[in-house]
C-alpha cells in the first residue's frame, strides 16, 4: 500500500520547522526524522497526516557533546552514530549497551535518537535508557525552548509530553560518574525483534555497598516503567543473591504486563525479574571493576 497523499516540507531552520508546527491546517502534521517508524506507519496508512515537516535539513541537530558533566546528544544522531560514539560510550555507557538491540544494522542508520525517544514505544530500548538517568528532553515551540524530565515526558503509550507544535531537539543525560557501573539487559524472540522485556540498569557503589541504584523497565507497561521499589531494596546493601531476590521481587510486585502473542503476562513479569537480578549483578561487577 502506499501512504495517503501529504503535504512534505523540509525546513533548513529550526524556527521554520516550528512555524510548520504552528501553521493552522485541516489535518494533523507530523516530524519526519529517521522515518523508520513514521514511514511503515504511513505506508499501511496506519498514520494519514495532511503535511510531513522533514526536519532533516536543519543543521546543528545532529551533534553528541559533553560538557561540565553533561551528555548532549542532538535529536538527529542517528542510533548507528551514537553506538560507535567514543564520548557515548565513554559519559553514557548504558546507552552504548543499548543501542545495538534496536532492530538491525539497517534501522540504526537511519533510525534517530531523538525519534526513538519521541515516538515512545514501551518496548524500545531508548525511552528505557532516558527513564532510567532521568534524562532531560529539550523540545522547541512557538513558546520557546523547555526542557522535560524523562519522569514527565512519557505520559502514555506511544504518547508524550510534546505539544503537538513542539519538536524534541536533544536529549541531556548526566555524564556516568567514576564508581558506576551499568548494564542494559532484554529478551526477544528473535534478534532484531522488540524485546518482550527490558532492563536498563545502574549502580553506584561506596565500597562494597550501594549508595545509589537506577533500575529501568521495558515492556511490561504502557511507559518505561522506573522500579524504585527495587532500587530502594538495593540502597545500604551488598549486592549478593539474597538482595538480588528482594529487589527482583520488590521490582516487579506492583507490575501488570499485558499479554500478546509472544508472551502472557506472568511469563512477563517472571522474565522482568529475572532481568532485573542479571543487570543488577553486571552493573555491580561492572562497578567493582571501574576502581
Ligand atoms: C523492522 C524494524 C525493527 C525495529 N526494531 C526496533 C527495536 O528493537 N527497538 C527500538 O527501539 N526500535 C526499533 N525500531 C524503530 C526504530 O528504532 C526507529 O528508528 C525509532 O522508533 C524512530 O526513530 P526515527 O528517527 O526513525 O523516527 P521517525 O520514524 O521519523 O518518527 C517516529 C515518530 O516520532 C516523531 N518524531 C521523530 N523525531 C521527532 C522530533 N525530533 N520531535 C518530535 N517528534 C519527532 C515522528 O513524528 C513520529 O511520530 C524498529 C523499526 C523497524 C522498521
Amino acid at each position: 500500500m502506499k501512504p495517503a497523499a501529504f503535504e512534505y516540507l523540509s525546513p533548513t531552520s529550526i524556527e521554520e520547522a516550528v512555524q510548520a508546527l504552528t501553521d493552522p491546517d485541516d489535518g494533523d502534521t507530523k516530524v519526519l526524522a529517521g522515518g523508520q517508524s513514521l514511514v511503515p506507519l504511513l505506508s499501511l496508512r496506519l498514520a494519514q497526516p495532511a503535511r510531513i515537516v522533514d526536519i532533516n535539513r536543519i543543521p546543528g541537530l545532529g551533534e553528541i557533546t559533553e560538557s561540565g558533566g553533561v551528555l548532549t546528544i542532538g535529536t538527529l544522531v542517528r542510533q548507528r552514530s551514537a553506538e560507535h560514539s567514543d564520548v557515548v560510550r565513554r559519559a553514557c555507557p548504558l546507552m552504548a549497551e543499548a543501542l545495538p538491540h534496536i532492530g538491525h544494522t539497517a534501522i540504526r542508520n537511519r533510525g534517530t535518537v531523538g525519534g526513538s525517544i519521541a515516538h515512545a514505544d514501551p518496548a524500545a530500548e531508548l525511552p528505557t535508557v532516558a527513564a532510567c538517568l532521568d534524562a532531560e528532553l529539550v523540545a522547541r515551540g512557538p513558546r520557546g525552548e523547555r526542557v522535560i524530565p524523562a519522569a514527565e515526558f512519557f505520559t502514555g503509550f506511544f504518547t508524550t509530553a510534546l505539544a503537538e507544535d513542539e519538536i524534541l531537539t536533544a536529549v541531556r543525560i548526566r555524564s556516568a560518574a567514576p564508581g558506576t557501573g551499568a548494564a542494559y539487559e532484554e529478551v526477544s524472540r528473535r534478534h532484531g525483534d522488540f524485546a518482550m522485556a527490558g532492563v536498563a540498569a545502574v549502580v553506584r557503589l561506596d565500597g562494597d555497598v550501594v549508595a545509589e541504584a537506577r533500575i529501568a523497565i521495558s515492556g511490561v507497561d504502557l511507559v518505561p516503567v522506573r522500579a524504585g521499589k527495587a532500587e530502594a531494596a538495593l540502597v545500604g546493601r551488598v549486592v549478593d543473591e539474597p538482595t538480588l531476590v528482594a529487589a527482583a521481587e520488590a521490582g516487579v510486585a506492583d507490575l501488570h504486563p499485558s499479554a500478546d502473542l509472544h508472551g502472557s503476562a506472568p511469563y512477563r513479569k517472571h522474565l522482568a525479574g529475572v532481568l532485573i537480578r542479571k543487570a543488577v549483578r553486571t552493573a555491580a561487577q561492572r562497578a567493582r571493576e571501574s576502581r
